[in-house]
């Protein structure tokens, strides 16, 4: 049960704070503090809170019903004890939200997980890496409702399969569908994925995750750029990005042009 909050609660006086960060190592975060800093910190559009602990999801669920406005969020490391109500009720009232790291969360589940998906469909960025629970339902879901994703981080998702690679591909094709019904306005991004990360997700396959390269040209293999991150998930661990298909065109033309 939540301890009453009096009107003289300090936090009262930060209304106007739009971004926090709590950040540090085994911070103990108390769920009266994050009770605290829902009521006080209603306006706030960015919260990090990595690494903290000490607090239920249920307190976590409670912000998330004051902090409606957020963008940004990071809860990498701190949503371990049953996090899916927590996500459920991020999902439900942070329709806003464009980035969310839930990192190291060994007890995310594709319950959370759906539920986000299907609430927050602006969101651009999402890191999972180390959520070794969840499924392709989780990046189906993903794939299906938050079309404007531009950044996911996989690492170590062990259940993911082939199936939710090429889900993601589908997110280009439903871009594209929305642009020729009209909904699309102009200032979305017509890139799609541009960073990703499935190092250590071993039971994909060379053919799907070179599928959804080929989707992306903004998905890079090449040392250079190495927006793909692929290391210790395929065998053999070669996937030719944009890069390596426009060397081999301007080699084709040069050639060409010898004759
Ligand atoms: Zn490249």
């Amino acid at each position: 049960m939540r301890a009453p909050l009096s009107k003289c609660e300090p936090a009262h006086f930060f209304n106007f704070i739009k971004e926090g960060s709590l950040f540090q190592q085994s911070f103990k975060l108390s769920d009266r503090s994050l009770y605290a800093l829902a009521h006080g910190c209603q306006k706030l559009i960015k919260l990090n809170i990595s690494g903290c602990s000490s607090f239920s999801d249920n307190a976590l669920a409670y912000l998330s019903s004051y902090c409606k406005q957020l963008k940004v969020l990071n809860l990498c490391g701190c949503v371990k004890a049953a996090p899916d109500r927590a996500l459920k009720a991020i999902g439900y009232n942070c329709s806003q939200l464009q980035s969310l790291n839930l990192g190291l969360g060994e007890e995310v589940g594709d319950d959370g997980e759906t539920s986000l998906a299907y609430g927050c469909h602006d969101l651009h960025a999402l890191d999972l890496c180390g959520c070794v629970l969840i499924t392709d339902e989780s990046v189906i879901a993903l794939a299906n409702n938050c079309l404007h994703l531009t950044s996911l981080d996989l690492y170590y998702c062990r259940n993911i399969t082939d199936r939710a690679m090429y889900a993601l591909t589908h997110i280009r094709v439903k871009n594209r569908n929305q642009m020729w019904d009209g909904v699309k306005t102009g200032d979305e991004d017509e890139d799609g994925l541009m960073s990703l990360n499935i190092s250590q997700c071993t039971a994909l396959t060379l053919p799907a995750v070179q599928a959804l390269c080929d989707s992306f040209p903004a998905l890079h293999t090449c040392p250079g750029r190495h927006s793909l991150i692929i290391s210790g998930c395929l065998k053999p661990t070669s996937i030719p990005c944009a890069c390596a298909l426009q060397a081999h065109h301007e080699v084709n033309k040069l050639t060409h042009h010898a004759y």
